[in-house]
């Protein structure tokens, strides 16, 4: 019998698949990364499925579940996507998509978003499968497409397409939380993890503006640009109020409980001054207390002497959990006359409980490895997979976890340069996953 792969060579493998998402029609690495997964566990004796959109066969997808010893309880998901975002390997320090062992760490593109999680989950299965040992619970496993851009490929399309292979799930871990990092606080220092067990709302705009075209050295009333950089200049320069949520609440109070900061949430600057006091242990609770619209891509003209008819733009929005009716009746006067809008995406927030056996039981397999680790909840300010997945009414929390490395190495990269993680970081991750499946 062949020997089987450890953590660290299924995730050197992962990496060497270049899974890059630049466009639809162009992200052929994600078939291959889906077919070794799928033989993998076909090999190890699962019955996985490789599942795609018919109109988009190179953008697979894996499913597989593996049943419980009891029937009765609610079934678990576990979601990870295959694809990552470019790497320009001219900037990098290592190639992106050699998967290569340097100094500690596992280097590449994907390395901490998300194959970490990928090769975690698939050698906590290899290791099921071989031992003969299966979950409390039914554990659905996700190895899915196109995440980095939305989703329709994978998540999204899984979602409305199969919602029978998510049956009886009722929560699910993925994307974002779990990291055991070292802080400083007050009295020296605190090894900190965060679990997500939340989103802010994606609501991106698109605004249109239509005037009379014509020659520009003839200008006259009603112009689309002008119309248009208005509405742009009034909705990203607006000061939204805060609004905390009772999840980024939770967060502030029990990080600086750990830290030994002294909280103050009672109005906004007592707030604003918590969350500076924290520092990095604060993570984007900055973003995370209020909305966010923020002008991306703007069109409009193509000749300097000539007045366009149209103009339009695009901003991103974000919302943080049950701001969005506020929000939504905010928007027609900051966009103003003369200008329309739609939204290109509109996906509520994201909000799972904290004080339920699904976290409790996240925490106690973080401790189980870091005894000493203070675990806290937190929001995240952006989007993940969990989007499409809580529309099932799956309870979704970012949950990938990691150990501190005891030399000091971070994971680091992220959608940027020399994307990396500690080995000893993801032995660690392994070890507490393994043990949260096993016993949730
Ligand atoms: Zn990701």
């Amino acid at each position: 019998m062949a020997e089987r792969p450890d953590v660290v060579s299924l995730l050197q493998t992962l990496l060497r698949f270049d899974t890059t998402n630049r466009a639809p029609g162009d992200a052929e690495g994600e078939l291959a990364a889906a077919m070794w997964i799928h033989d993998l566990l076909v090999g190890a004796g699962l019955e996985p499925v490789l599942l795609a959109r018919e109109d988009a066969p190179d953008r697979a997808n894996v499913v597989v579940r593996v049943p419980g010893t009891d029937p009765s309880l609610e079934g678990l998901l576990v979601h990870a996507h295959l694809d990552v975002v470019p790497a320009e390997p001219e900037q990098w320090s290592f190639d992106p998509f050699g998967g290569d062992l340097v100094d500690g760490y596992v280097t590449g593109r994907g390395a901490m978003d998300m194959k970490d999680m990928a090769a975690m989950t698939l050698a906590v299965l290899l290791d099921w499968a071989s031992s003969g040992e299966r979950p409390r619970r039914d554990v659905v496993v996700a190895f899915v497409a196109d995440e980095e851009t939305d989703g329709a490929y994978g998540a999204q399309w899984l979602v409305e397409a199969h919602p029978e292979l998510f049956a009886g799930v009722a929560a699910g871990i993925g994307e974002s939380g779990g990291v055991v990092e070292s802080h400083v606080g007050a009295g020296g220092p605190v090894r900190l993890a965060r679990i997500a067990a939340g989103e802010r709302g994606t609501l991106h705009l698109k605004l249109t503006a239509t005037g009379s075209s014509g020659h520009a050295s003839r200008p006259t009333e009603g112009s689309a640009v002008l119309a248009l950089v208005d509405a742009l200049h009034r909705i990203g320069h607006h000061d939204w109020p805060l609004h905390m949520s009772p999840l980024v609440r939770a967060q502030l109070e029990q990080t600086a409980a750990a830290l030994g900061v002294d909280a103050d949430l009672d109005d906004d600057d007592g707030v604003l001054r918590t969350i500076d006091a924290l520092g990095d242990a604060a993570d984007v609770a900055l973003f995370t207390v209020r909305a966010s619209t923020t002008p991306t891509v703007v069109r409009a003209g193509y000749k300097v002497n000539v007045i366009p008819g149209l103009a339009e733009a695009e901003i991103d929005v974000r919302c943080p959990p049950g701001f969005e009716d506020e929000l939504l009746a905010a928007l027609p006067e900051l966009v103003g006359d003369g200008v329309t809008f739609e939204h290109s995406v509109r996906e509520p927030s994201v909000q799972a409980p904290i004080d339920g056996p699904w976290f409790d039981a996240m925490v106690a397999s973080i401790q189980h490895v870091d005894p000493s680790a203070v675990v806290v909840p937190g929001c995240l300010g952006g989007g993940t997979d969990a989007k499409a997945f809580s529309l099932l009414g799956i309870a979704c929390y970012g949950f990938v976890p990691a150990t501190a490395d005891p030399e000091g190495r971070r994971r680091s990269g992220l959608h940027g340069v020399d994307e990396r993680v500690p080995v000893s970081s993801l032995c660690g991750g392994l070890e507490i996953l393994a043990h949260f499946l096993a016993t949730v």
